[in-house]
């Protein structure tokens, strides 16, 4: 079977989008729009199956918004949308539980991860989630997705489902006419040198909007000062760079803080190494506060600007939904179809 090639990925109204959002995921979004037909959710679904204050979740839906436009994706010529929009996405997904096993699910670390310890105590969302993620890729019937590393496990869970369901409905899928397979299994894009940034607080950890410490990350909307000050901050071992790549293994701050370097500079680790190969880290801190400031200071200003027209970003996001809704609503009726659902 061959798909039309189509790019989805989508982002979390969880709080402050970071440097680990932008260079892991949103730079490639991005990039992207040049050669693919683009969907870039603000997944709101998701963003419950943690508590998140009804108060502030419009606030942060309009934010992420504001950050996709402000990076540089076109809502016109792509499509910019919150999930909540779009129901087929819930109603997929409920088609997904009943295709993903339980041993599937038991073994994601994210849910273990923001599970804790008290994993009764955590929503039925929260362990449901890559089904749901599953079925935001595969409503559109997308062939890439662009992620960061901690987001390959549920990518290879949506593989899963998508060739299960393929299985399981093989003889109806052909009956009905969509041929040998109905949903593609899409691809991960996740690639570069900063498709894991971690905090810089403790070089063993993602960076994260949820993170306690907001001296952990670098935030899109922090300012030169802020960023600054946490570049300066930030752990690092006492030795001088190295010079080559290999030189960084075991030493995680370090690694971190080159790999940002050469995602914000559009270079190779090895290519900043030769540059700063020997140099103290008070040096090479400065240059990566220039840098930084310089990427995500203009982001930063585009942002407030955008969010303080939310009846702009309303619009963006209904137009989006309705041109997403379109898309979905097909699938959806084939998926019916396919599972035996009686329909109007
Ligand atoms: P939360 O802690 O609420 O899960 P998050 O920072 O992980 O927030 P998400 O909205 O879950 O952000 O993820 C959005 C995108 O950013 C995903 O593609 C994810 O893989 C990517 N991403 C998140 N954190 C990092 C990171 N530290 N480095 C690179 N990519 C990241
Ligand atoms: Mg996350």
């Amino acid at each position: 079977m061959t798909f039309r090639e189509r790019v989805f990925s989508g982002v979390q109204p969880t709080g402050n989008l970071h440097l680990g959002n932008y260079l892991g995921a949103i730079v490639k979004f991005v990039s992207l729009q040049q050669k693919y037909d683009c969907i870039y959710c603000v997944v709101d679904m998701h963003a419950i199956t943690v508590w998140q204050d009804p108060a502030e979740l419009p606030r942060a839906t309009r934010e992420v918004t504001a950050a996709f436009i402000a990076c540089g994706i076109d809502p016109k010529e792509h499509i910019v949308f919150n999930q909540s929009q779009v129901p087929e996405h819930a109603e997929l997904a409920w088609v997904f539980n009943c295709v993903a096993r339980l041993g599937w699910l038991n073994r994601m670390t994210q849910f273990k991860e923001k599970a804790g310890k008290d994993r009764e105590n955590a929503s039925v969302g929260l362990y449901a989630y890559p089904a749901l993620m599953a079925a935001d890729i595969l409503v559109y019937r997308a062939t890439h997705v662009p992620v960061g590393e901690d987001q390959k496990q549920h990518l290879e869970l949506s593989r899963d489902i998508a060739q299960k369901f393929n299985n399981d409905f093989a003889a109806s899928i052909r009956a009905k006419g969509y041929g040998e397979g109905f949903f593609p299994l899409p691809e991960p894009l996740i690639q570069g040198p900063a498709t894991r940034v971690m905090s810089l607080r403790d070089g063993s950890k993602k960076m994260s909007k949820s993170d306690a410490s907001d001296q952990s990350r670098i935030n899109l909307t922090d300012d030169a000062d802020a960023i600054a000050h946490k570049i300066r901050r930030a752990k690092t071992d006492p030795d001088a760079l190295p010079s080559e790549e290999k030189g960084l293994e075991l030493r995680l701050e370090a690694d971190n803080l080159v790999g940002i370097y050469a995602a914000l500079a559009e270079r190779t680790k090895a290519d900043v190494l030769r540059e700063y190969g020997g140099a103290q880290f008070s040096t090479f801190k400065a240059a990566l506060v220039e840098l930084a400031v310089a990427k995500v200071g203009p982001i930063n200003a585009e942002m407030k600007r955008l969010v303080a027209d939310p009846v702009y970003i309303d619009s963006v996001l209904g137009e989006g939904a309705a041109r997403a809704q379109a898309l979905a609503a097909e699938t959806m009726k084939a998926v019916k179809d396919i599972v035996g659902f009686v329909r109007r």
